[in-house]
C-alpha cells in the first residue's frame, strides 16, 4: 500500500483558516452555540470563536462532544496516518442537566471538527444532536421548537471523495456547511498531533516552497 500524500498544517494556517471563514459563517449562519467534536475540533472552535465575537456581545459558548472513529494503526513505523474504524464511539456527550448553555432549543448550533473525511462522524453527530433536540422540545412541551433549532458544520478541511456518511441536504443548500478548504484525499497532519513541532513546521514550509516553484 503506497503512503498517502501528507499535508502539513501549521498553527498559523489553522488560525488564518478560521479567520478567513468567520465572515461567511456570520453572514450565512450566525451561530449562538459552538459544539466542538473532540479532539480535533477543540482548537479550531476556540480560534473561530474569537473571530465570531461581535463587539459588545458575549462570547459564543463552546460545548464539547467526544467521538472516535479512527483506530491508531500505523501504516508504517512512526507514520501519522490512521485507518478508519467502522463504528463511531461516544467518549463524551452534552450534559443537559446542568448549564443553560446546553439548552439547544431554538439555537443556531455550529458543529466544529478539523476534517470531514468519510463523513461518518459528522453524520453521527448531527443525527444524535437532532434526536436530543427532539427530546428537549418534547420535554419542554413545545415540540414545534425543534424545527427552530438549526445545525451547521464548520471544518478546516473537507476531503473531496466518496463519503460514507450523509448530511441533511438543506445544510448545503442553506450554506450551513462550511469548509475552510476542500482538498483531495490527502492525510492532514495537524500541528497539535506533532511530536516535534519545529520539524512539522519545517515540513510545512518545505511543501509551501515546493508548491510555489
Ligand atoms: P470521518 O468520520 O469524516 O471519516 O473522520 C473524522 C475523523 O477522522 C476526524 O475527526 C479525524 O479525527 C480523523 N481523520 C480523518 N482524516 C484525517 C486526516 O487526514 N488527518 C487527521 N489527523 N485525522 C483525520
Amino acid at each position: 500500500m503506497s503512503a498517502p500524500v501528507r499535508k502539513y498544517i501549521t498553527y498559523n494556517d489553522v488560525h488564518k483558516m478560521c479567520q478567513a471563514s468567520a465572515p461567511q459563517i456570520l453572514e450565512d449562519f450566525q451561530p449562538n452555540l459552538l459544539i466542538a467534536i473532540g479532539g480535533g475540533g477543540y482548537v479550531p472552535a476556540r480560534i473561530l470563536r474569537s473571530f465570531l465575537k461581535k463587539t459588545g456581545s458575549p462570547n459564543i459558548p463552546i460545548q464539547a462532544i467526544g467521538l472516535s472513529l479512527y483506530e491508531t494503526l500505523e501504516t508504517a513505523p512512526g507514520s501519522p496516518e490512521e485507518v478508519p474504524g467502522t463504528k463511531v464511539t461516544r467518549t463524551q456527550w452534552l450534559d443537559f442537566t446542568s448549564l443553560s448553555n446546553t439548552n439547544l432549543l431554538g439555537k443556531n448550533i455550529l458543529i466544529v471538527d478539523e476534517v470531514d473525511d468519510t463523513r461518518t462522524t459528522l453524520q453521527y453527530a448531527v443525527q444524535e444532536l437532532v434526536k436530543d433536540v427532539m427530546e428537549q422540545a418534547v420535554k419542554a412541551g413545545k415540540p414545534e421548537l425543534a424545527k427552530e433549532t438549526k445545525f451547521g458544520i464548520f471544518v478546516l478541511h473537507n476531503k473531496d471523495k466518496q463519503k460514507n456518511g450523509v448530511l441533511p441536504e438543506e445544510m448545503f443548500t442553506e450554506k450551513r456547511y462550511i469548509a475552510a478548504e476542500t482538498i483531495g484525499d490527502e492525510w492532514c497532519c495537524y500541528p497539535w498531533e506533532a511530536i516535534d513541532i519545529d520539524e512539522h513546521d519545517r515540513l510545512a514550509a518545505e511543501a509551501r516552497a515546493a508548491a510555489k516553484q
